[in-house]
């Protein structure tokens, strides 16, 4: 029996050596649509597991669901990477409302942002002002600020098709919105969340003190973009407008995490490495089903679809799982720092971290040749109606492995969507459409293939691709 398979395999393998380019991407497509894994993985770590925090429970289970589940696709090598995570913790859920005229409340929806302190234990209370950037902020100066509440409502960008573009040009107010106010002497901060469409869900996220001192720092959440609009509505009708919010969260001593690392070796060139992975860990408010559950599922996947295509990869291939992309980067800044220390080659690096919808094509991160080289193989992709080929970011877990010569990339699915769910209580299962995910796997593992196959910018290869 164990012979007959073993046979099977070789005949798949050496039909793959003699397929063109075109066909095999046929196989690893079909095997994906097929007979894929990265749904029910998606469903175990998304409804069995849920949110995955850097140090809770969530995380601590996903490490060992993960391994064990690529330790069951009879990979070379799995192995966990240790890694000192930082901890934060929510604590009892955020309340916060809107004063107009004493006694007279409206309750809004907000949530404390990830590494924020708490407020006071009977909450702040205090009048508010609506800010769109820092340079506001700056105008008004501290006479203005001193003992308010800073609310920053600068909404993301409705006409950028790429809606992480327009993430981008407002996420500053979430991430340094407190030390910035903290400046002139707020109390607190609210930030409108990072969120195109209006509705009741805050949207939480990393932001950071800096160097500030524990005594000056301040308290600071996110509000729904619903009440967002009510509150500078009311603000416009009645400056003296007051709003109260309280928060019980609290960042604890670092612990030990891991990423989750397993490796193909390479049959030709073992030292040269390529890479696929997404991160581990979820903020905590849905089951981090899109940021970044998919992601991870789908660089597993890769692994798994390599060798139920029949191919026998040249270079060795690994899928890393990293923790603590969320509020840290720790397991991509580890990963990257232990890879330089021994030496490792990574000539091509590919993140899943922009959700799990229907994929687009990819971003790449280096130089005009490899870029060209890409270019080439843009047919392959056309029969799947991906056709988003541009030189850009790849991701922030991947980011530290950047050389001179290796190629960096990140799945660009649509990303009409993603910033509805984004770090929200609604980032879950039932937001995954199968076919999507599926889709997604299927082509990262096509463009893998193709760099493992053809390697990174050999400008002699560019004329060898099998059409
Ligand atoms: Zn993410």
């Amino acid at each position: 029996m164990k012979s007959a398979f073993v046979l099977l395999m070789l005949c798949i393998t050496l039909n793959v050596a003699s397929q063109s380019d075109a066909d095999v991407l046929k196989t690893i497509y079909k095997q994906s649509l097929t007979n894929g894994k990265s749904y029910d993985w998606l469903n175990h770590l998304s409804n069995q597991i849920g949110s995955r925090l850097s140090g809770s429970l969530g995380a601590e289970k996903a490490v060992a669901y993960t391994k064990a589940e690529l330790e069951n696709l009879g990979l070379d090598r799995v192995w966990l990477q240790p890694v000192m995570v930082p901890r934060w913790i929510r604590g009892t859920k955020e309340y916060g409302y809107i004063e107009s005229a004493l006694g007279k409340t409206n309750t809004v929806n907000i949530c404390a942002l990830g590494g924020s302190i708490a407020t006071p234990a009977l909450g702040i209370k205090a009048n508010v002002v609506e800010v769109k950037n820092f340079e506001e902020l700056a105008l008004l100066g501290k006479d203005s600020i001193q003992g308010k509440i800073v609310f920053y409502n600068r909404p993301m960008q409705a006409d950028l098709i790429l809606t992480y573009e327009a993430y981008g040009g407002c996420v500053n107010q979430r991430y340094k919105g407190a030390v910035e106010a903290a400046k002139y002497g707020a109390a607190g901060v609210i930030v409108r969340s990072m969120n195109l469409r209006l509705d009741d869900l805050p949207h939480t996220g990393s932001m950071t003190y800096d160097d500030l001192p524990v005594n000056e720092r301040i308290p600071s959440a996110a509000i729904s973009t619903n009440d967002a609009e009510l509150l500078s509505t009311m603000l416009k009708l009645n400056t003296n407008t007051k709003f109260y919010f309280k928060q019980n969260c609290k960042q604890l001593k670092d612990v030990q995490s891991y990423n989750v690392i397993g490796e193909i070796k390479g049959s030709e060139f073992p030292n040269e490495y390529i890479l696929v992975g997404g991160h581990l860990d979820s903020w905590d408010l849905g089951d981090g089903s899109h940021d970044d559950g998919a992601g991870v599922v789908q660089s597993m996947d890769v692994l798994r679809l390599l060798k139920a295509s029949g191919i026998k990869p040249k270079r060795s291939i690994r899928v890393v799982l990293f923790m603590n992309e969320e509020n840290g980067l720790r397991g991509g800044k580890k990963y990257a720092q232990e890879s330089k220390q021994k030496g490792e080659n990574h000539i091509f690096a590919l993140e899943s971290d922009s959700g799990g919808f229907t994929p687009r094509g990819f971003s790449f991160d280096c130089t005009d040749a490899s870029f060209n080289q890409v270019l080439n193989w843009q047919p392959l992709f056309k029969p799947y109606l991906i056709h988003y080929f541009e030189k850009g970011g790849s991701g922030a877990d991947v980011g530290p492995l950047k050389t001179e010569s290796n190629v960096l990339a990140g799945l660009r699915p649509d990303s009409q969507r993603y910033f509805d769910h984004h770090h929200a209580s609604n980032d879950t299962f039932d937001a995954i459409n199968k076919r999507e995910l599926e889709l997604g796997a299927a082509t990262m593992t096509s463009l893998v293939y193709l760099f493992d196959k053809y390697g990174v910018n050999p400008i002699s290869n560019l004329d060898n691709i099998k059409k």
